[in-house]
């Protein structure tokens, strides 16, 4: 019996789930078990959804860095070789890259170096066209 509830349960979008202690609840704003705070399962899927388009974006843009160091940086601390692509599935990026709030948060932060980085010598190329054009290299 507590197993179909538990099953029905986590099949409710209104359900909470906790994401210290991963119980499951259907009224709570805090987790009854250890006390964490709390988000509905439609809330929590959004902001997995939300990280998931982010890290294909920040793929797709490093994709495109004109600079081989740049690109290799990203492809050891970013994202691996054709680790995503574009059949990848969003569960496998969400569990890989987004699920541990300091990889996410570290991911971004590769990327936004390799921006700088990527800004300061080969800039971006996509379609024949460079980014930085005309402009003096460092
Ligand atoms: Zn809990």
């Amino acid at each position: 019996m507590e197993d179909i509830n538990k099953a029905m349960i986590v099949n409710r979008l209104d359900a909470y789930k906790c994401p210290n202690c991963g119980k499951m609840f259907l009224t709570a704003s805090r987790c009854p078990e250890c006390g964490q705070r709390v988000e509905t399962m439609a809330e929590h899927q959004s902001r997995v959804k939300e990280r998931v388009e982010l890290v294909r974006a920040m793929e797709t843009v490093c994709r495109n860095i004109n600079d081989e160091e740049v690109l290799m940086a990203w492809l050891m601390c970013g994202v691996a070789d054709e680790d995503i692509t574009p059949g990848t599935t969003d569960e496998y990026i969400a569990e890989t890259y987004c699920e541990d709030e300091e990889d996410f948060a570290e991911l971004m932060d590769t990327f936004l170096r390799c921006m700088e980085r990527a800004a300061k010598s080969g800039g971006l190329f996509c379609g024949r066209v460079v980014s930085n054009i005309g402009k003096e290299k460092e």
